[in-house]
This record gives structure tokens, sequence and C-alpha cells, in this order.
């Protein structure tokens, strides 16, 4: 008999834990709300609202394993789902990962570097924020923040009334603008065992707070600042009892690392890993939630990942070009909308640029200018 894994999520990162748990010989059940989610195309989709627990008590009763896929499932959710089947990763990273001060007091604790930050309940708190404080700040609502919204980046003192509007008048926090030399990211995983790997840092580059470009690995990582960014993300998975992907995104300053936040989820800055490491990062995933060995997360071949947003190329526009691999996520286009990716990959990081740049040409003009390479 087949096992069964419980996705709470049926977007295209379940969609490619499906298609990675295939060859183990996994079925995957979704839940989600949403009746047209990609990962209907993997699996059997349980439609329904995350807090019918009915569903959710059929949903847990029909699988062996349950995992999230998304970092805004409500926890009500999965308190109920512990009932009835183990929930991995565990519920405490996803209530820490849902609240950004949460989060951060998690970071300073362990002894992570993080920006400065404030707690911020009141437009008062702001004001005295920003007296105390240097501008620009940037004002992050505390839960439900994703790809940039919620924020609101604060360069003078008269925009305070203008940046509480614009977050919702919501709890947030108040952090200082980090003036980073770029954005990484570490993608680790840990079993039942307490075995870690993780993947090389990569580079990532966002146009409007959506990840659009992925560079793997990041160039110039001295050996220091990968132990640096593996030290973080183990103290984190080790706090947890951690089981599953974790991902932690950084921000680079000189030579130093500051944590921004943590999915604990497989990321869209890991996508390369189906390609170019040795093990996927939703292979080690299933791997890890089902206590199989951690798979190899080397990775040989240099390569890089371009979302597709808002609109899917034709897939020989991009196939014609070498080292290249086309992912559709079959959803309905729309502005903003992640709808495919692309990986590419090459002898050398010049090779994977050059690449990059020639492929730019031919990919669709909104999307090619949202794609920065330096
Ligand atoms: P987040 O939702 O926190 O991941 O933020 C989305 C993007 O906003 C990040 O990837 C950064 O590009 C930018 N950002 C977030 N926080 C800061 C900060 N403190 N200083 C500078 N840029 C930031």
């Amino acid at each position: 008999m087949s096992l069964r894994i419980g996705v709470l999520g049926g977007g295209q990162l379940g969609r490619m834990l499906a298609l990675a748990g295939m060859p183990l010989g996994l079925e995957f059940v979704f839940f989600d709300s949403i009746a047209d989610a990609t990962s209907r195309q993997c699996g059997e989709l349980v439609v329904k609202d995350f807090l019918d627990f009915k569903a959710l008590e059929e949903f847990a009763s029909s699988v062996d394993i349950v995992t999230y896929e998304f970092e805004n499932v409500p926890v009500e959710a999965v308190d109920f789902i512990l009932k009835h089947a183990q929930v991995y990763p565990p519920r405490a990273a996803l209530e820490l990962s849902q609240d950004r001060l949460f989060e951060k007091k998690l970071f300073t604790e362990l002894g992570i570097a993080t920006p400065k930050y404030l707690a911020i309940n009141s437009e008062d708190d702001l004001t005295k924020a920003v007296a105390e404080g240097e501008l620009p700040l940037v004002l992050k609502s505390r839960r439900l923040g994703y790809d940039g919204k919620g924020q609101f980046v604060l360069e003078r003192s008269e925009q305070i009334s203008e940046a509480w509007e614009a977050i919702g008048k919501v709890p947030a926090i108040a952090e200082a603008f980090v003036p980073f030399s770029r954005e990484l990211s570490l993608i680790g995983v840990r079993g039942h065992d307490g075995s870690t790997s993780f993947y090389p840092l990569v580079e990532n580059h966002h146009f409007e707070g959506i990840l659009r470009l992925t560079l793997a690995p990041a160039g110039n990582i001295s050996v220091e600042i990968q132990r640096q960014a593996e030290h973080y993300l183990q103290s984190l998975l080790d706090r947890m009892s951690y089981v599953g992907v974790l991902t932690l995104e950084l921000f680079q300053v000189g030579t130093t690392l500051l944590a921004n936040e943590m999915a604990p989820r497989v990321h869209n800055s890991g996508h390369w890993t189906i390609e170019a490491a040795e093990t996927s990062q939703f292979e080690n995933h299933l791997r890890a939630l089902l206590g199989y060995s951690l798979g190899s997360t080397n990775s040989s071949t240099p390569s890089a990942m371009i979302n597709l947003i808002g609109e899917l190329p034709d897939p020989e526009s991009v196939l014609k070009n070498p080292g290249t691999h086309f992912h559709t996520y079959r959803k309905q286009p729309k502005a903003g909308r992640k709808v495919g990716h692309v990986t590419i990959s090459g002898h050398s990081a010049s090779q994977v640029a050059e690449r990059i740049v020639a492929l730019l040409h031919l990919l669709p003009r909104k999307i090619a200018e949202q794609v920065t390479l330096n």
C-alpha cells in the first residue's frame, strides 16, 4: 500500500512535492480552499475551508502524515489535525513564522543577528520609533505578510500616519532599513533523528517584493559566510526539533549576515535543486518527513532560476536555449501570479549568466524587465 501524504495548501509548492514524491511511491491528498488549486493535477484535492473541522478530520484520517506548503495555514487547523495525525514541520515553526515579532525574538534569543527592530502597536509607538531611531525604516505588519505585502518604507517623519494607515493599523514591527549588498537564502533539512543537511547559499533578486531570480550558488561566498549561515539555521532547526525543510532569508552587509525571515517549508529560492542538486529540496522534505535518510544536498552544476510571473511563454522559446528546463504550474495567468519557472544551468557561473541574458531577450518583455542581474 502506498503511503499517503496530506498537504495543507494546494499551490505550486505542493505540486512540486507531489512530483518529487511519485518516484518514492507516495500518494498525495491536498487540502485547499480554492477549487482550481494547481496541485489537483497531482493528487486528490479536498476543497474546504481551513477551519472546517469535519473536513479536516476526514482529511487527516485518510493520510499517513501531514505537511503544509504555505505558512499562513491557521494554527488552529494544525492543532486540530494533530489529534488525528502527525504534522511536520512542527506546529511551533508555523506559529513562530506567522508573527514577525515572535520570529525576530527567536532569532535574537538564538544569537542570530537581525536588523534592529521594535514592536509597534499604535501610531504613537511609530512616532516614538521615528523620533528615537534613524530613517528610513520598514514598517511591517506582524502577521499575514508575504512577498512584500503589509509593508511600508518610511523615509520621512511626515509619512508616519500614511505608513500606519498603509499597513492597516495592525500590530507591526519597525525595522531599520538595511542597505544590504545582496539578499541570500539558505535552505536546510532536518530528519527525525536530528541529522541535518544544507544546500549552498543562493543569491535572490526581487522586484516589488517578489522573487524574480535566484543564482545558485551565490558567487563569492567565503567558507566563513556559508558556515555562519549554516550555524544560524542549525540553531533554529535544533531549537524547534524541526523535521523537514526550513529556509532562512538573509541580508548580506559586507561580510555579515542579518536574518530577515524564515519559511517553514520548501521555498521558491530552492527550485533550482530539482535539476542542479543531487537531491531536490522537495525530495529531501519528504525523506525527512518519512524518516528516510536525507539525500545529498551537493551541487556541482551552477544554475539559476527565473520566476515566470503574470504570463507564461511558449515552452519552445525557453527550451531552445541550451541548459534550460521549463516548469509550468498550469495556473491561470494573472498579473503578479507565479505561473511557472525556468531553470538554467551551465558549466560555470559565467556561462549561466550568459545564458540568462540570452534567455531574457526571448522571454515576454514584462517578465524580462523585472529580472535584474545586478
Ligand atoms: P519580507 O516580506 O520581509 O521578505 O520583505 C520583502 C522584501 O523587502 C525583502 O526581500 C527585501 O528586498 C525588502 N526588505 C524587507 N525588509 C527590509 C529591510 N529591513 N531593509 C531593506 N529591505 C528590506
